[in-house]
């Protein structure tokens, strides 16, 4: 039943008549089919990618859904958006913007709508809109390194991003803090049938200029690289070229100068040609099988370019130093080993490129100290992850998820409980599936699986990992499960009582739906290791810009303690995060896929069932309607059904709250389903919302 007149299904999934996934999905398709993508859990925004340009942003839109409130107009992020923004400006408090959902569902459209519904609507000037410029710039310049062509979607991001936007008391920005999360380093070196490498090695390739491309030793073909796909190197509807001068300009904008971006393309075809380097076997006089660089011209002009002889660079990328207390031992890589260094050497420099320029874009667009700022955050991060073979990187894409559905649960909580202390309404305690169980197996200090790994990497002796996994639970096999939060199954745990996370053979387990983790790599991925020789060749390259990125190659730094294992790094920086989020206030984007083949118009339900699943949909209208399903000020009340009574209609003359009491008093709803609150009224169930709506038609 429409709650607003011109709406398809509800808009908001608390009213469904029938709390069940059947009826959710039905409403969410009928919706989608009639063009209506977002629809809300009170003030959770579900986004379901629409696949094609609706006529419902822009300046016009914009306008509209600032001079509204949340229920006022139709379900949207603009709504959304104007929210968190008015609530920072006029109440002071600082807002975060969480976007879930998986890959290809919407999150980075809906982060740029967010932004540029407050770009548009705060503040006014020049130095303002510089400062938004900036902001906004920054959007191409990541994508261009961090996205690329998946099987999923055309233009994904791979790596996590979560950006702070300030303001200053006003509600003007002020600058902003990025930071970035794990990005997918093994796809400069290799992708997937049908996959691409980061879009600007093709956009470079495309857009340079003849002179430019001269002066990289590049050749504009992309067929003569290793590290590109051969088979996929156009993306429809996506112009390389025309996308490298907006790069080139956007990074103008935010302040690189020209010295610095020729520097970041430089660095970028060093990765490129790297690929190139072929390394074959060599006998040494021993016999014993080593390597050695087949045709010298890439390593030549590598080592033009970087600033460091050939033979050096031949040297650090076929050999290895090991130092002991006495001595130093060179021994030759075999082929694969020589192989492995080159790739781990691309991956390294992209990786730490990528660093660089987050640092460089924060450097132009930060905020000076002691500046009293208000802040919005919004986040774009990978969702729950599951695919046919699940490493290391779903492993803790999937942890980052479980923290954050914990955020999400404690913060719907807290929120809900907020309000009912302000309007002084008793609070009713509600019951949800606490997941901390499952954080705690991963996280713990000591007996969490991030630790145990950690403990094994830095193990002396034979370290592999399946001495891990045997570790994990005393058994030899070449994985381990673990139970995730959300869906079905753990509703049914909850109800039979079951709580707790055991470890079982082959398994952990919490609940909800389980991931089978493959141990492949663990060890290597969380070690993160670069060959010595490697990062002190680096470190001695003339390049200004490669030099830096590898600063633990200069010898008087080299300290024997070793840096942090990916794990730990990735365990604290999302500590950061969600103390960061829970300073904030909470507003959600939910976004859904809703097909697999990125088309317009189809909706599969038994995917966007999945989907629902792990978002915890029902779960989040569960918590939502076990108070009061909804709740309205006093005067929008008033105004919507004033007409239901002959004491306000067609006057009223009294105070708000007391017509709303009246009308609800001469409708003889029971006074359980009702409460009055400071300034809204709450009602408890659906059917009494409905009851009235129906009333209102009758009229
Ligand atoms: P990933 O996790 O892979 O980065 P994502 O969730 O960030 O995925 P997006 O890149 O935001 O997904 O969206 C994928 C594509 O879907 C976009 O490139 C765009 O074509 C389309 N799309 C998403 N949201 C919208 C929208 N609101 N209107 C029109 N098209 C959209
Ligand atoms: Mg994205």
């Amino acid at each position: 039943m429409p709650l607003l007149e011109g709406s398809v299904g509800v808009e908001d999934l608390v009213l469904l008549e029938s709390l069940v996934e059947e009826s959710l999905l039905k409403n969410l398709q009928l919706r989608y089919e009639n063009k209506e993508i977002y629809t809300y859990i009170g003030n959770v925004v579900i986004s379901v990618n629409p696949y094609q340009q609706l006529p419902i942003y822009g300046p016009e839109y914009i306008a509209k859904y600032q001079d509204y409130t949340f229920y006022e107009l139709k379900p949207h992020i603009y709504a959304l958006a104007n929210v968190a923004y008015q609530s920072l400006r006029d109440r002071d408090r600082d807002q975060c913007i969480l976007i879930t959902g998986e890959s290809g569902s919407g999150k980075t459209e809906a982060s740029k709508l967010v932004m540029s519904y407050v770009a548009a609507v705060c503040g006014k000037g020049e130095q303002v809109n510089s400062v938004k410029e900036q902001l906004l710039q920054s959007n191409p310049v990541l994508e261009a390194f961090g996205n690329a062509k998946t099987i999923r979607n055309n233009n994904s991001s791979r790596f996590g991003k979560y950006m702070d936007i300030e303001f200053d008391f006003k509600g003007s920005p002020l600058g902003g803090v990025i930071t970035n999360y794990l990005l997918e380093k093994s796809r400069v070196v290799k992708q997937l049938k049908g996959e691409r490498n980061f879009h600007i090695f093709y956009q470079l390739l495309a857009g340079a200029d003849a002179q430019l491309l001269k002066a990289l030793k590049l050749e504009r073909d992309t067929t003569g690289y290793a590290y590109l796909n051969q088979e996929a190197s156009r993306v429809d509807g996506m112009d390389d070229a025309s996308s490298f001068s907006a790069v080139q300009s956007a990074m103008a904008v935010i302040g690189f100068s020209e010295e610095e971006i020729r520097q970041v393309l430089e660095v970028t075809a060093v990765v490129l040609k790297l690929g190139n380097v072929m390394v074959a076997d060599e006998f040494q006089a021993n016999g014993i099988p080593a390597s050695g660089i087949c045709d010298g011209r890439e390593v030549q002009e590598i080592g033009e370019m970087v600033g460091l002889s050939s033979e050096e660079l031949e040297r650090a990328l076929c050999s290895r130093t090991m130092e002991t207390a006495k001595e130093k031992v060179v021994t030759a890589l075999n082929v694969m080993q020589a192989q492995y260094a080159r790739d781990a050497l691309a991956k390294n420099i992209y990786s730490r490129l990528f660093n660089w320029i987050v640092n460089r874009i924060n450097e132009s667009i930060k905020v000076g100290i002691g500046e009293k700022k208000k802040v919005m955050g919004v986040l774009d991060i990978y969702g729950f992850e599951i695919l046919e073979d699940n490493s290391f990187e779903q492993f803790v894409i999937n942890y980052c998820n479980e923290k954050l559905q914990q955020v999400f649960i404690e913060m719907t909580l807290k929120e809900e409980q907020e309000e009912y202390k302000r309007e002084g309404i008793p609070w009713t305690k509600v019951d949800y599936f606490d997941n901390g169980i499952i954080c705690n197996l991963i996280e713990h200090n000591q007996r969490g699986i991030l630790a145990m790994l950690d403990e094994e990497c830095l193990r002396p002796g034979v370290v592999s990992d399946s001495t891990f996994l045997a570790k994990l639970n005393q058994l030899f096999s070449n994985c381990f499960r673990i139970c995730h939060y959300a869906g079905k199954i753990r509703a049914q745990a909850q109800a039979e009582g079951n709580t707790g996370g055991t470890w079982g053979k082959g398994q952990v387990l919490g609940q909800g739906c389980g991931v089978t983790y493959n141990v492949t790599s663990f060890i290597d991925k969380n070690n993160d290791l670069l060959f010595r020789d490697l990062s002190q060749a680096m470190w001695k390259a003339q390049h200004p810009l490669i030099r830096s990125l590898f600063p633990e190659g200069n010898p008087k730094q080299a300290s024997l303690k070793r840096p942090p294992t990916a794990g730990a790094q990735f365990k604290s920086s999302v500590a950061i995060l969600m103390k960061n989020l829970y300073s904030k206030n909470p507003n959600y984007i939910r976004c859904i896929k809703p097909n697999e083949h990125q088309q317009r118009g189809q909706f599969s339900s038994d995917l966007v069932a999945t989907q629902a699943q792990y978002l915890g949909l029902l779960e989040n209208v569960r918590v939502r309607r076990a108070g009061y399903a909804h709740r309205q000020g006093y005067g929008p009340f008033l105004e919507r059904y004033r007409l239901l009574s002959r004491s306000t209609w067609p006057r009223w003359n009294g105070g708000d709250r007391e017509g709303v009491e009246k009308i609800l008093g001469e409708l003889s709803i029971s006074s359980g389903e009702l409460a009055f609150g400071k300034t809204k009224i709450f009602i408890r169930s659906p059917k009494t919302l409905f009851y009235l709506e129906e009333q209102r038609r009758l009229r």
